[in-house]
């Protein structure tokens, strides 16, 4: 396995399939932490552009700073490339709300939109089931019925 010098995905091809799809919508990148982030969004087939992976979340917990997440070559490509939105795909943890932040600022020059996944109850998911947290977040992104 290698990992792509563009998304820092892994594949067995370096820049990976994903990067090289001409296929894929090149204005859009979906930024996730982990590489099994980027595995879960492509098992949905909900996306059809192409990623960048993080490498981990701030934390001040951890002392994990910007230079230790690949935040600078994402910055570089939303602003020199095609890509016109950056679509956070982060956890809904402290960290991943905190990095998420950071990012917007970070991409507040770029020239691009940032957005973020919505959150809200999960398909299947019964109410009783689920935490305040995402009760209150689907209740905050609810749309008309
Ligand atoms: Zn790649």
């Amino acid at each position: 396995m290698k990992t792509c010098q563009v998304c820092g995905s892994l594949d067995t091809q370096d820049p990976c399939a994903i990067c090289t799809d001409a296929s894929r919508d090149g204005a859009l990148i979906c930024v996730v932490e982990e590489v099994g982030a980027l595995w879960a969004m492509e098992r949905a087939s909900a996306f059809r552009g192409r990623y960048h992976v993080l490498g981990g979340l701030l934390s001040a917990l951890d002392g994990v700073g910007p230079d230790a997440l690949r935040i600078s070559p994402l910055v570089a490509r939303a602003t020199e490339s095609e890509v016109s939105e950056v679509i956070m795909a982060l956890p809904a943890t402290v960290d991943g709300q905190t990095t998420a932040h950071y990012l917007a600022e970070r991409l507040s020059n770029a020239g691009v939109s940032v957005t973020m996944l919505a959150r809200g109850v999960p398909v299947g998911g019964e109410l009783d089931w689920l935490d305040d947290g995402t009760i209150t977040q689907a209740v905050r992104a609810r749309r008309p019925a």
